[in-house]
């Protein structure tokens, strides 16, 4: 029987993983809560990133930029590594919530649809089932998500683990595992899908007919350390757009 983990006093993340737990990261859903008007474009936070795993990290791990599955096989990477050069560590995953296949190494920033129409690639739930089996077979444990993520998105990343963490979220409770609350459902084509393997094989359409499957990401050769990137105090003026307007001009023509 897996344990059941209730806590009567807060632990720190740490002393969670190193006790067996799976922990769930409930991610910033950034860009929901941005669209909701919560938050506001301004100053970034530099993520910390593990380049030497003699640096001796305790928890290792990606976060954001590109999609679950690649983010899951950026981790088994640095796995080998860390456990190459003879060390431990716990491992972390935040991927995004959409489908990146098409972005080159600086992930969904580049795509044309950053960061305001980004929706058609978002992972359904079954694919976050999918995720979550496919980063804890690679013993990862903290098991999150970051920009896109909408609550559902967690909520099935913590029922595919509930066998392993020993309970279900909460959440599941307004609803029934793998469609099964569609046994209700008037239309008979409907109550059919009221089981795991239609939706585990289901190969859902975006739609939009006169959309590409694929993107080509932006190239304008600018990246981490390059004076372009630093953060502005002020709003862009129309003289910096016209000039942004012009790079991009230029980047186009050049792509
Ligand atoms: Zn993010």
């Amino acid at each position: 029987v897996p344990p059941v983990f209730k806590y009567k006093q807060l632990l720190g993340i740490l002393e969670r993983l190193n006790a067996g737990e799976i922990v769930i990261g409930d991610g910033g859903f950034v860009f929901a809560l941005e669209k909701r008007g919560y938050v506001k474009a301004g100053p970034w936070t530099p993520e910390a990133t593990v380049t030497h795993p003699e640096a001796g990290a305790q928890i290792v791990g990606v976060n954001c930029h590109f999609d679950p599955m690649t983010c899951v096989k950026a981790v088994k990477m640095m796995k080998e590594g860390v456990e190459k050069a003879g060390l431990k560590a716990q491992y972390m995953v935040q991927p995004l919530a959409y489908h990146t296949p098409d972005c080159n190494c600086q992930g969904f920033i580049d795509l044309p649809e950053f960061p305001f129409a980004l929706e058609p690639r978002i992972l359904t739930r079954w694919d976050m089932h999918q995720y979550a089996r496919e980063a804890y077979n690679a013993g990862i444990r903290y098991i999150g998500g970051c920009c896109g993520y909408e609550p559902y998105h967690i909520r099935a990343v913590a029922e595919e683990l509930a066998k392993e963490r020993g309970f279900l979220p909460a959440a599941s409770e307004k609803h029934g595992l793998w469609g099964s609350a569609l046994e209700m459902h008037t239309k008979p084509w409907v109550r059919a899908r009221a089981r795991r393997d239609y939706w585990e094989n289901i190969r859902p359409a975006s739609g939009r007919p006169q959309c590409p499957s694929l993107s080509t990401p932006e190239g304008w050769g600018v990246t981490k350390g390059h004076s372009e990137l630093v953060q502005h105090k002020e709003a862009t003026s129309a003289q910096e757009m016209n000039r942004v307007l012009e790079m991009q001009k230029k980047a186009k023509s050049s792509a």
